[in-house]
């Protein structure tokens, strides 16, 4: 059998970003509207830290009003939340992200829960999350999104076709399959307590691992010719074990991948898949919550 294609997350994110940018220039210009995103970051994450760059510079990037909140380490509950309810009231700001994890003395939860929905543009609020599930129109959570557009990408109509989840967090695995099931594929949800997961990945069209454990999918678990989604973000040792003892590290995905290309139709690669889709689809969500905003219609060509 073939190798598997390459879906290409990576030339696909940034195809999308340059659509948006178009977008942006033109709402700037006909209706004066321009997308506001704030991202607000507590304390010192290193991987955070990373993260809130990356989102920074794509925003301004695309054309965005962009603006970062750089909070301390100690900051109170109740901090954060005045800072929350003032970007709710800031007509200027369109789309609010609040970084996690957040310090232990915050509840993420009650600070999630105090976004205006209309301005969640992580999707994570509950009222985002129940709209979704009810099919009124929502912020979905950018991951899920972009495996979505991934999807349809690569393989078209997704109607009827046999999808399994593996994982069912509220930020990836629960919602990648509410789109699933909005899209007609038969949907499966497994988790860490499934009866013979390997039967059930093999019965996927596709297959889309959201786990957090490294290469936990083996080829042998996958249908010939499915298509495989790998959520996955694993940090391990480096191959070369002079590297590994120096602390070197590499990225692997929840899919073991050289197993996985031999007997996939197509297969997203770690890194350069799903990942580069999350923030692509941050600046999606809130050029969507700017135009919902707005009352003006979300530009066809972004593909939304
Ligand atoms: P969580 O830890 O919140 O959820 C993991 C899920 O995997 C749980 O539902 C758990 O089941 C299930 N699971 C764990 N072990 C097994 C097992 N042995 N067999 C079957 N199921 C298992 O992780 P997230 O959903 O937040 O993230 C998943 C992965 O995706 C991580 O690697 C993360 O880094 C990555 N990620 C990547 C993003 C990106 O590309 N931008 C964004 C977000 C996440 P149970 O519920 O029973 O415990």
């Amino acid at each position: 059998m073939a190798e598997a294609r390459i879906i290409d997350g990576k030339a696909f994110a940034a195809t999308l970003r340059g659509r948006i940018a178009g977008a942006v220039q033109r709402l700037r210009t006909e209706k004066g509207l321009v997308p506001g995103l704030a991202v607000v970051i507590v304390g010192e994450n290193p991987a955070s830290q990373i993260y809130v760059k990356n989102k920074g510079e794509q925003s301004r990037e695309a054309g965005f009003h962009s603006v970062t909140h750089r909070l301390a380490e100690a900051t109170t509950q109740d901090d954060l939340l005045r800072l929350v309810a003032q970007l709710n009231a800031d007509p200027a700001i369109h789309g609010i992200l609040v970084q996690l994890p957040l310090p232990p003395q915050i509840d993420a939860m009650a600070v999630l829960a105090a976004i205006d929905p209309d301005k969640d543009v992580d999707g994570f609020h509950v009222v985002n999350a129940g709209r979704l599930a009810v099919g009124l129109p929502a912020l979905v959570p950018c991951t899920p999104l972009g495996c979505l557009m991934l999807l349809k990408d690569a393989l078209g109509d997704l109607r009827g076709r046999e999808a399994v989840v593996v994982g069912r967090s509220n930020i990836v695995g629960k919602p990648v399959a509410q789109l699933l099931l909005q899209a007609d594929c038969t949907v499966t949800i497994a988790h860490s307590r499934t009866a013979d997961l390997q039967a059930v990945c093999r019965r996927a069209d596709i297959l889309v691992a959201a786990v957090g454990r490294p290469e936990m999918v083996r080829g042998s678990w996958i249908k010939p010719g499915a298509t495989v989604i790998d959520v996955g973000i694993n940090r391990v040792p480096a191959r070369d074990p002079a590297l590994a003892a120096q602390g070197k590290s590499r990225v692997v995905g929840d899919v073991a991948f050289e197993e996985a290309r031999m007997v996939a139709g197509a297969i997203t690669p770690v890194p350069g898949g799903v990942g580069p889709m999350t923030i692509a689809c941050l600046l999606l969500n809130t050029l969507t919550a700017a135009c919902r905003g707005a009352g003006v219609p979300v530009p066809d060509e972004v593909g939304a």
